[in-house]
């Protein structure tokens, strides 16, 4: 049975100074939750006067270490392995946990995707430091450099406020689409450190025998989300939606009940257990706006509300409110954009008559 260690803090919790990214990678390419992280790292690091050190590892990323440079870092400790085509568990940990040993960051951030998840709960039983997973909010005390990770608990009813004062480094997880990209400046100055890792035979105890890519759209990235929830009453609803979200060149989204019934796959869910999203626009249409689905879209630039309820939550965090059914106001958004893209003879669903 695995023995229970208490975790030790630093001595000297002064000595740990800087703000460390982990730079995800996907095929040896900065994943964009990556980038995001480096902008919130950069900010920080600003703030506090310090260097931002980020770390890549991967097979081939002399190239990759130097976008995470243009980025923001001023320092990329870049580690680099044939064996590191994938992400793997142990050797992943082992390689941030020595970076982590090495350069004594104050902070620790690691962009909470699947596998930095994955990553940064392991590393910090390595480090014996706590995790933040899953903040809405990073940020620092600029004269104290104690971190400030926000998120949601007690069923989202709540928003915590989490700090960890006394072990180093202090750390954090952000789910993708919590922060925005940073400008990337190829003139920027950094340092890159890449380091080739000699991998012994049997050392690496995983091995990825096949890799299946997400089919369908990616919506965290879509710029234009019109998402669906129990107010459609019936899956024919998500048809009228796809409309809609071609005439605007955006995704499908829902909220949990409707992934749960089957009627979409998982990968369109919005919030709390599903995706965040972070469009232009997000259209929401009889959607009740619980804090679960409204953590995934909060920071959607403008959010359009459709709802029969005038006292719906969402009504209250939106930009526009219709209170109407969507099968009234949804196929006369679409007869509308149509007319103003000027196309003829197109049918769309036919409106909804509404009781007396
Ligand atoms: C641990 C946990 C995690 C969760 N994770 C998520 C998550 O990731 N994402 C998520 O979405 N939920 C999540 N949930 C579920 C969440 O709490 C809510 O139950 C869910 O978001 C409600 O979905 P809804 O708004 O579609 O349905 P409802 O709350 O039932 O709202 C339906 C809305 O439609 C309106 N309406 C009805 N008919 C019409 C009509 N014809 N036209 C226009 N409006 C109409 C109603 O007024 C109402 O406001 C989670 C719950 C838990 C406990």
């Amino acid at each position: 049975m695995a023995e229970l260690v208490k975790a030790t803090p630093p001595e000297d919790v002064s000595q740990w100074k800087d703000v460390m990214v982990y730079c995800e990678t996907f095929q040896n390419k900065l994943t964009k939750a990556a980038q995001e992280m480096i902008g919130r790292g950069r900010v920080m690091a600003d703030k506090t006067k310090t260097k931002l050190i980020g770390v890549v590892i991967g097979s081939d990323i002399s190239d990759t270490a130097k976008e995470a440079g243009y980025y923001g870092c001023d320092r990329v400790i870049a580690f680099q392995s044939s064996a590191f085509d994938m992400y793997k568990s142990r050797p992943f940990t082992d390689n941030l946990t020595a970076a982590v040993k090495e350069a004594k960051p104050n902070i620790l951030i690691v962009p909470g995707t699947h596998n930095g998840r994955d990553l940064a709960a392991r590393t910090a039983i390595r480090v014996q430091s706590g995790l933040t997973a899953d903040c809405m909010e990073i940020d620092v005390e600029e004269d104290t450099g104690i971190l400030i990770a926000r998120r949601p608990d007690y069923g989202d009813s709540t928003m915590s406020e989490i700090r960890c004062e006394k072990h180093r480094p202090q750390m954090a997880t952000s789910r993708p689409g919590t922060f925005e990209v940073p400008p990337r400046d190829d003139k920027r100055k950094f340092k890159v450190d890449l380091r080739e890792v000699k991998v012994k035979k049997g050392q690496i105890k995983e091995e990825i025998l096949s890799f299946k890519p997400r089919s369908g759209e990616d919506i965290s990235i879509a710029k234009v989300v019109v998402a669906g929830g129990l107010g459609m009453g019936k899956p024919e609803g998500l048809k009228l939606l796809e409309e809609l979200a071609n005439e605007l060149g955006g995704v499908v989204g829902v909220s949990r009940p409707i992934a749960d019934l089957g009627w979409i796959s998982r990968s369109h869910q919005v919030g709390q257990t599903g995706i965040t999203v972070r469009p232009n626009l997000y259209i929401a249409a009889g959607i009740s706006g619980k804090p679960q689905h409204m953590v995934g879209m909060a920071n959607s630039k403008l959010i359009v509300s459709i709802n029969t309820d005038p006292d719906a939550e969402m009504n209250k965090n939106a930009d526009y409110v219709i209170v109407d059914d969507l099968y009234n106001v949804i196929p006369a958004l679409i007869e509308e954009i149509r007319k103003r893209k000027g196309a003829e003879n197109v049918e769309v669903a036919p409106k909804k008559k509404k009781k007396a």
